[in-house]
């Protein structure tokens, strides 16, 4: 075996514990239709040899191959994954108080938004099963990401998503060759459109056909999606020096970055290659759709539906997630919380931020920034800790949150 081969060994429901194999498409655990999450023979893999061995390894997110599932590294779909930088946000910090305040900026990556992580190892495992074809509900950022990663990997795609997705998530899909569909509604109804598609497809194929059947892929229905997430924390452990800060603020949708990097640590403190202590997980929705935060303070361990979802910060406008219960122990397990923010407070960081600090953020992104003097407020952070927020797209996706206010002139006129 390749020193650098996957450790990949089987599935695991993240309810039951029930086992499943890895190679062949999976969806849900038949047994109670919870997610499947990938898991890894981590005794083999020596965490210290390890961390010295990335030294010599392409800087993108597949230099963590041992703990990513493919079986063919060598043949992933890849649009250039960069490991995205740490930027320190100076003034903005000084202006809270906050001692040392980073972005981890996804915006950089491929087609926008940290959504790219995912598509590439979906799309990419995707392929090697056998699957030809994915169908996936998206709020748009998922469908922009899949459609290009598809495209790469020659896979066909059908992206459904609501017909108020930002236009820019429409116009990628589409230009990138996938079936686009736009549902008067929200991704949950894109969601049993998406559903409903499938299981037709399978009656009329006469069962499940990798070649002819589209697979679902939304979120935490395949198990792979995730493990391209993951790569957000161990690219955080790895760029901290394998020391991990001391709060991560995370916009949270459907949670799935979050659960990533919450399975990043445990496994990353399973090969001995960072130590138990952890950064408290802290999720941040839009105070137009809540269910994480409503759930997180009645002390629930589910969400309910949110009824009449509705914010700027379209990639958190998720009523009701299917990791919800898996969010909101990450949440318990690391003393983190969970906090909304209203779309007025989002629009001023995206301008505070990017005139104190020069980047231009995505409202999500913005979202994490805004919540911080609410939780410095209520004790929930101090001014001296360590705080990595997660800025999840770019800015530059968003054209519509900020107005072109700039006045015009005739070429003969002077400033
Ligand atoms: C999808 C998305 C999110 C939410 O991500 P989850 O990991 O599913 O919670 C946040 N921000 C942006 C820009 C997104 O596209
Ligand atoms: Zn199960």
């Amino acid at each position: 075996m390749r020193q650098e081969a996957s450790l990949l060994t089987h599935l695991e429901c993240s309810a039951c514990g029930a086992r499943y194999d890895a190679d062949t498409p999976q969806n849900l655990c038949a047994v109670d239709g919870k997610p499947l999450l990938a898991r890894y023979d981590v005794r083999t893999l020596d965490g210290h040899a390890w961390r010295d061995r990335l030294a010599a390894r392409p800087w993108s997110l597949w230099r963590y191959t041992e703990l990513l599932p493919l079986r063919r590294p060598d043949e992933a779909a890849s649009l250039g994954e960069t490991v995205t930088p740490l930027t320190p946000l100076t003034r903005t910090g000084q202006r809270l108080g906050l001692a040392s305040v980073t972005i981890k900026d996804e915006g950089l990556l491929p087609t926008g938004s940290f959504k790219a992580r995912g598509a590439a190892v979906g799309v990419s495992r995707a392929r090697e099963l056998g699957i030809g074809h994915v169908a996936l509900p998206t709020a748009g950022n998922a469908g922009g990401a899949w459609a290009a990663y598809a495209a790469r990997a020659g896979l066909r795609a059908t992206v459904v998503m609501p017909a108020d997705a930002p236009a820019i998530n429409v116009r990628e899909a589409v230009v990138t060759g996938a079936d686009v569909r736009l549902v008067r509604g929200l991704i949950s109804d894109a969601g049993a459109i998406v559903a409903r598609y499938i299981a037709h497809s399978r009656e009329v194929a006469g069962g499940d056909n990798a070649a002819s059947v589209p697979f679902d892929a939304a979120t935490l229905k395949e198990p792979y999606r995730i493990e391209g997430k993951k790569t957000m924390g161990f690219e955080l452990a790895e760029q901290s020096g394998w020391k991990l800060p001391d709060v991560i603020l995370y916009p949270c949708g459907g949670g799935v970055g979050l659960i990533g990097m919450w399975k990043a640590f445990d496994e990353l403190e399973a090969i001995g290659a960072i130590d138990a202590r952890r950064p408290r997980l802290i999720a941040v929705q839009a105070a137009g759709c809540a269910p994480i935060v409503r759930a997180w303070q009645e002390g629930a361990a589910a969400s309910d539906f949110w009824q009449g979802a509705e914010t700027i910060a379209s990639g958190i406008r998720v009523p009701k997630a299917l990791g919800d219960f898996l969010v909101l122990r990450a949440l318990r397990e690391t003393g983190g919380c969970a906090i909304a923010i209203d779309d007025g407070e989002i629009t001023a960081a995206v301008y505070a931020v990017a005139r104190d600090d020069g980047l231009f953020l995505s409202p999500e992104g913005a979202a994490t920034v805004a919540a911080l003097p609410h939780l410095l407020e209520q004790g929930l952070i101090g001014r001296d800790e360590r705080i990595v927020a997660f800025n999840t797209g770019a800015g530059l996706k968003y054209p519509d949150v900020v107005a072109p206010d700039a006045p015009v002139m005739d070429p003969g006129d002077d400033l």
